[in-house]
Order: C-alpha cells, then sequence, then structure tokens
C-alpha cells in the first residue's frame, strides 16, 4: 500500500488522480487531499477516501468543512495547509498538481521532509528546476513526472543514463491551429479565445489548452525535460504528432529509438507515477491499433510558433530566465482570454520581456520569485 497526498485535488489532473486511486483500492491510500476553492467536490472526495487531513486555500472554507466533517478529518487552510500535507509523517509520496506557482514551497518541503514527489504543476522544475533537482539528489528521493510527455521519456530511458541518449523528443499535438493552410499566419490576429480553447486530442485546464494552442506548453515541457532527466537543451527536440498515440521518443546514441505509446489518457501516466516502479493491471486505457490506422509526424512550425525558439533560448541561458519565461507567459495568457491582447501578442509578450531581463545564474528560491515578480510587473506594462 502507498500512502499517497494529493495537492490540487480538484482540478483535472487532481480528478483523474483520485480515478486511478479508486481503480487500485489495494495499492493507493489517499491519505491527505488539498483543493484550491471547490470545497464541494473536496467535501464529497472526502467522505469518499477519508482522508486523515485536508486542506483549502480559504480559512472560511475550512472552518464549513471542518463543522461539517466533524473531528475525525483534520482541516487546514492556505499556504500552512499545503506545507502540512507535504510533509505528513505517513506519506510515502506527494502529487502535486496545483496551478500556478503555489506548489514550489510544498514540493521542497516534501523533498526536504524525505517524500518521493510527482509532479504535474509546470512551474515547479520551470522555475526552479536546479534547486528542486539538488535537493531531491541531496535527500534521496524520487522526483516522478506526471507528464505524458516526460512519463514516456521516463519509461524509454527505464534508467539508462543521459550519456547512452543522442536526444529526446517530445511529441506535440500541435494545437488546433497547426494546419498552416487552415491556420496561415496572417489569420493569427483572428483567434479568438474560444477557437482556442478547443483542442483537438486532450480535455485539460484553461490555462494549459491555450498554452498547447500556442506551443508553449511543449517549451515549458522542453524546460522540464531539461531539469528532470538532467540533459543540455540542445539534445531536447520536439516533434509534432497530431494523433496523440506516441507519447514521446528517447534516441540513443548507437540510433535506435524507443517510444511509448497509447490512447491518450492522463490516468496511465498518473497510474505510472503512483505504482512506480511496479506496474498496476488496470484495463482503463485500451489502444486499438488497426483502427488508429496512422501515425504522423512533422517539424514544428516555428515561424508560426515561435514560443518553441523562446523556450529553447530561456532552457540555454538557465538562471532566473526560465521563471521569466513562464511567469510572462500566465500574464501574457490571462491578457488574452480577458480580450486585452490577441493571439500572436502573447508570444510577443513573453519576448519583449525576456529581452528586458538581467539574468541572475544559478539563484535561489528567493532570487527566482523576484524575478518572477517582475516579469509579472513588466509583463502587465
Ligand atoms: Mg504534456
Amino acid at each position: 500500500m502507498k500512502n499517497v497526498v494529493l495537492l490540487g485535488s480538484t482540478g483535472s489532473i487532481g480528478t483523474s488522480t483520485v480515478k486511478v486511486a479508486e481503480d487500485l483500492p489495494d495499492q493507493i491510500r489517499l491519505i491527505g487531499l488539498a483543493a484550491g476553492g471547490n470545497s464541494e467536490l473536496l467535501l464529497e472526495q472526502t467522505r469518499k477516501h477519508q482522508p486523515a487531513v485536508i486542506s483549502i486555500s480559504d480559512p472560511a472554507k475550512a472552518k464549513d468543512l471542518q463543522n461539517l466533517l466533524g473531528a475525525s478529518t483534520q482541516v487546514y487552510a492556505g499556504n500552512e495547509g499545503l506545507l502540512k500535507l507535504a510533509t505528513l509523517p505517513a506519506a510515502d509520496l506527494v502529487l502535486i498538481a496545483i496551478v500556478g506557482t503555489a506548489g514550489l514551497q510544498p514540493a521542497l518541503a516534501a523533498i526536504r521532509a524525505g517524500k518521493d514527489i510527482a509532479v504535474a504543476s509546470k512551474e515547479i522544475l520551470v522555475m526552479a528546476g536546479e534547486i528542486v533537482m539538488n535537493e531531491a539528489r541531496k535527500h534521496g528521493v524520487r522526483v516522478l513526472a506526471v507528464d505524458s510527455e516526460h512519463s514516456a521519456i521516463f519509461q524509454c530511458l527505464d534508467g539508462k543514463p543521459t550519456n547512452s541518449v543522442r536526444k529526446l523528443m517530445l511529441t506535440a499535438s500541435g494545437g488546433p491551429f497547426r494546419s498552416k493552410a487552415e491556420w496561415p499566419k496572417e489569420k493569427f490576429p483572428e483567434i479568438t479565445v474560444e477557437r482556442a480553447l478547443k483542442h483537438p486530442s486532450w480535455v485539460m485546464g484553461r490555462k494549459i489548452t491555450i498554452d498547447s494552442a500556442t506551443l508553449f506548453n511543449k517549451g515549458l515541457e522542453m524546460i522540464e525535460a531539461r531539469w528532470l532527466f538532467d540533459i543540455e537543451m540542445s539534445r531536447v527536440g520536439v516533434v509534432v504528432h497530431p494523433q496523440s498515440i506516441v507519447h514521446s521518443l528517447v534516441e540513443f546514441v548507437d540510433g535506435s529509438l524507443i517510444a511509448q505509446l497509447s490512447t491518450p489518457d492522463m490516468c496511465l501516466p498518473i497510474q505510472y507515477a503512483l505504482t512506480y516502479p511496479e506496474r498496476a493491471a488496470s484495463d482503463r486505457v485500451q489502444t486499438n491499433f488497426p483502427k488508429i490506422g496512422t501515425l504522423t509526424f512533422e517539424e514544428p512550425d516555428t515561424d508560426r510558433f515561435p514560443s518553441i525558439l523562446l523556450a529553447r533560448r530561456a532552457g540555454e541561458t538557465c538562471g532566473t530566465m526560465p521563471a521569466v519565461f513562464n511567469a510572462a507567459n500566465e500574464v501574457a495568457v490571462d491578457a488574452f482570454v480577458n480580450r486585452k491582447i490577441n493571439f500572436p501578442q502573447i508570444t510577443e509578450t513573453v519576448r519583449r520581456v525576456m529581452d528586458a531581463h538581467q539574468v541572475v545564474d544559478h539563484p535561489t528560491l528567493e532570487q527566482i520569485l523576484e524575478a518572477d515578480a517582475w516579469a509579472r510587473c513588466e509583463a502587465s506594462r
């Protein structure tokens, strides 16, 4: 039995994680759940899974939950609650699926308490990959990937060292504007929020869906891969694969390529992270090759999607630049969703903020958070 703490239990990754735990009642026990604002769903999850400790952002909601649940469950609130859960003595693994930077401190707290972590929040490795991986090495804990691409690479590598790898190839669906014939660059300013929110193969949260349309999501994943697998940025590539069946590939030094494939379903990488190093039997994901028929691959179009080039630059520069890349994008996506800027201006905003940034090498967490705040301010301006 593995005792799992789930931070971000009511979001897209969180609800899939709860499903996986329900598939494997003899192997996974949810001993702590934390949610942002959805107290109704948190209450339902708590009644079903009986975690000893839960947490919600708003202290008033925490009070209500405590009254409803009684003394058998301890209810915390805010950042203090996240830190409490991340360091629960009984926890074997802490899965962090909180949107934004709020997951960073709990991730470090969990590592320092000797817990393995599973990372679904991109910000953790993008902003502080160097610090997080150094701390994990120091404390002898694992940092497991929940993202389908990184889970795929992890499965393909299967413990092989980085010096046996020629290149990691992250696959990208290409998003809803992949077709150049249908969506030439001249038409990009006309892209509406509603159109950008329609993703062809994955159902996900709002921010990540816009990031998939701009390919910023792939950019963030390139930087994550750079830290997670301790490999230089020049050996992290991207290939567009619209069917989203091949979740990523590893090209080894002998020219051999190993890929991981399945019908797209986040429950699969989540389950692998929760049960690693074991594989648990499950019928949830079925892949029918004759029915899929064709798998295609193409070069990413960096002229229409320059976010890939900005990500490469951020990952090569390192220091505080990836945090700036991430923060500026968050502000720009927000502005796009609120109809203040058009679609190409998301990338343009990030580029201008990156151009203006004075990089700090090997930053402390404080310097990273400063760069993050600076980038948000600069992007808003
Ligand atoms: Mg992904």
